[in-house]
């Protein structure tokens, strides 16, 4: 099967023929339909200093997808041959506390699909049936795709309540934006997005936002008093990873708010305890997904009318990977997505 791989230390990918990857009995083989490019791969491809230390060369990378199960091992037995599925990128050990108390988004040791094991820019992909989410009917394809970041979306902006609270979203890349419309979806009053990219703030305009922000003109204390704000914002969803945004959001909140921190920040953060302490805000780290709580929630929102397709702005086939890569890395794009269903079949 062809596939994009990081062959061997160093900057950039190579679509090769690769075997097909075996298949456990509690396994399901997936026909790759299209896949969504995540920063990670954008890390991996630029053999950045995180890559150069996590990642195991030779390694098929990926982990945003949809496809089509063509195989399932003798132990699934709850799905089936021309079933579309997209797949949980992490993998649990199902051994440790959390996972054996259900709580599997806790895991110790989870390996991630695309990073610690073969992933998914692939013609075919292999993974635990638990991991494996069948899409409920009505689910565009093209969402499907990036059912992985929805999720980090949805997981964060629901990790506090935002019905007729004010939000503050900081960073409008794929995930902020995402996680702007969810906020809208589930009722928040006004959701305020910071960002410093012209083009991503047309976007998070266009997914729902109140009021975008360019954070080098303009101070969150004079949007509040535009917006008529007294006491700053209720709930803050941290998608930028930049730490002095994250320093300007936690001056902004409310007493007693909630920060859901997803964005990863480059190394250490120094922040004012002062400002958790006195304000008594809750501060909650965001990895992955819930499952598949998330999953279920994703799902039950696009049946009720939330609408991401606008966050997906570029579509190429997975023969022209640099154009895509080039794309997700131009900062003038929401999510990329790549199409491998013109290729054998
Ligand atoms: P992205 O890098 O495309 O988006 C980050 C956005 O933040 C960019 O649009 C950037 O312009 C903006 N930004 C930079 N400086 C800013 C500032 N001072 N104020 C406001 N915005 C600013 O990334 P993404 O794919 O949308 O992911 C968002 C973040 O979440 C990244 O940091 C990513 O590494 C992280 N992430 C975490 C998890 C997890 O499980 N915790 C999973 C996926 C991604
Ligand atoms: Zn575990």
């Amino acid at each position: 099967m062809l596939a994009l791989v990081k062959t061997k230390a160093g900057p950039g990918l190579e679509l090769r023929e690769m075997p097909e990857p075996p298949m456990g009995i509690d396994d399901v083989r997936i026909r790759v339909r299209k896949t969504g490019i995540c920063g990670t791969d954008l890390h991996i491809e630029s053999w950045d200093p995180w890559a150069a230390r996590t990642i195991k060369p030779p390694l098929i990378v990926g982990h945003e997808f949809v496809g089509e199960v063509i195989e399932i091992g003798s132990n699934v037995h709850d799905l089936h041959v021309g079933d579309v599925v997209s797949g949980e990128g992490h993998v649990v050990c199902g051994r440790c506390r959390h996972c054996r108390a259900g709580r599997w988004h806790l895991c110790a040791n989870s390996i991630g699909l695309g990073v610690g094991r073969d992933g998914a820019f692939a013609e075919q992909v292999v993974l635990p049936v638990a991991n494996v989410w069948h899409h409920w009917p009505r689910i565009e394809e093209d969402v499907a795709a990036i059912f992985d970041p929805f999720g980090n979306a949805v997981h964060t902006a629901l990790a506090f309540p935002v019905l007729g609270e004010d939000v503050l979203v900081v960073g409008a890349g794929p995930i902020g934006l995402m996680a702007t419309a969810v906020a809208r979806h589930a009722g928040a009053r006004y959701v305020v997005v910071s960002e410093p990219n012209a083009f991503r703030r047309d976007l998070a305009t266009r997914m729902g936002a109140t009021t975008v922000v360019d954070p080098a003109a303009r101070t969150l204390a004079d949007v509040q008093a535009e917006l008529g704000m007294v006491e700053g914002f209720d709930v803050v969803l941290e998608m930028s990873g930049n730490p002095s945004a994250m320093k300007d959001a936690l001056a902004n909140m409310a007493h007693g708010g909630g920060m859901a921190i997803l964005g990863i920040p480059p190394g250490e953060v120094a922040i004012d305890m002062s400002q958790v302490i006195f304000k008594q805000l809750t501060l909650q780290g965001i990895y992955g997904r819930e499952m598949f709580e998330t999953w279920y929630k994703m799902s039950v929102m696009l049946q009720s009318g939330l609408d991401i397709g606008p966050a997906i702005t570029h579509r190429f086939s997975f023969r022209d990977h640099e154009a895509a890569f080039a794309a997700a890395r131009s900062g003038e794009s929401g999510k990329v997505l790549m199409n491998w269903t013109e290729s054998s079949d």
